[in-house]
């Protein structure tokens, strides 16, 4: 029998990026677990696809939206519950990448771009969230979990881009703030910290010899991270298992950083 606290059934997760990558990870282990699962992205036609993909195990519903922009995340927000009545679990995983040629080469327009995405969009996606489960939770139904998706550049920082590391460095910051402040909701506020994944974001690297001589040999564990590596930690953090563990980073690199 699987262990009981790992059933989702009953829980609404929200992941924004979810019609693909590591969010679409994410996703498909939370329906697999029985959660109805909405996810976020711009791309209409990607997010049917993913629902489609979703939907073989329980309620699925994909919603356009720029997390870059306030208001259309707060439309979003407000149609996710209107469509599934509750949020429990909400994951801040859209993200963008975008290296410079160097840092004193960096255009402002490249930096204020990532800003928009990586932060602005996970700071309006997770206020949208703790006004929900504030409000809940005062009206006698607390809970909740809220994870943000930061980088391994968050703690070593990246060359070429020092923008995206800030942008996640301030993620982590931002969920150990988020977790203070809600514990007294029921709400835990973690971090998970990829390290290198093959999806669309690092697609010039997986095609780069170099790349894989010089880094991907550095893995202890001798590969790529998958997307679906990514649906254990998610099963976890939305789960009742994970309800005393708040604050927290979760580095999954197959153990480069330790390397
Ligand atoms: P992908 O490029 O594969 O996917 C990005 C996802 O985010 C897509 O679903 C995309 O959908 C969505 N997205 C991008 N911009 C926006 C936006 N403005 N509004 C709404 N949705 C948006 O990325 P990964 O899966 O690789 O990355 C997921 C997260 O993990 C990111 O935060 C990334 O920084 C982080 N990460 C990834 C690593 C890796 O090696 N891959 C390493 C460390 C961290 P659409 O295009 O339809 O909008």
């Amino acid at each position: 029998m699987a262990y009981a606290p790992f059933d989702l059934s009953g829980k609404v997760a929200l992941v924004t990026g979810g019609n693909r990558g590591i969010g679409l990870g994410m996703a498909e282990a939370l329906a697999q677990a029985g959660a109805e699962v909405a996810i976020w992205g711009r791309d209409a036609k990607r997010n049917d696809e993913a629902v489609a993909q979703l939907s073989k195990y329980g309620k699925s519903r994909g919603y356009a939206v720029d997390v870059a922009l306030e208001q259309s995340v707060d439309d979003a927000f407000a149609a996710t519950l209107r469509d599934f009545g509750r949020v429990d679990t909400v994951i801040a995983n859209a993200g963008i990448g975008a290296a410079a040629p160097s840092f004193s080469e960096m255009p402002t327009e490249t930096y204020r771009k990532v800003l928009s995405v990586n932060l602005d969009g996970v700071f309006f996606t997770l206020r949208a969230a703790c006004r929900h489960i504030v409000e809940r939770a005062k009206n006698g139904d607390p809970g909740g979990s809220l994870v943000g998706l930061a980088s391994l550049a968050a703690i070593e920082g990246q060359a070429r881009g020092q923008h995206y590391a800030a942008t996640k460095g301030a993620v982590v910051s931002m969920m150990k703030a988020i977790a203070v402040e809600h514990a007294r909701y029921g709400v835990r506020a973690n971090a998970v910290l990829p390290g290198w994944i093959a999806t669309d974001m690092t697609e010039f690297a997986q095609q780069s010899p170099v790349f894989a001589e010089k880094v991907i040999t550095r893995v202890p564990s001798r590969r790529w991270g998958k997307p679906e590596d990514f649906g254990g930690i998610a099963v976890y953090l939305a789960s009742d298992a994970s309800s005393y563990h708040s604050g927290d980073l979760f580095v999954i690199d197959g153990g480069y950083a330790i390397f």
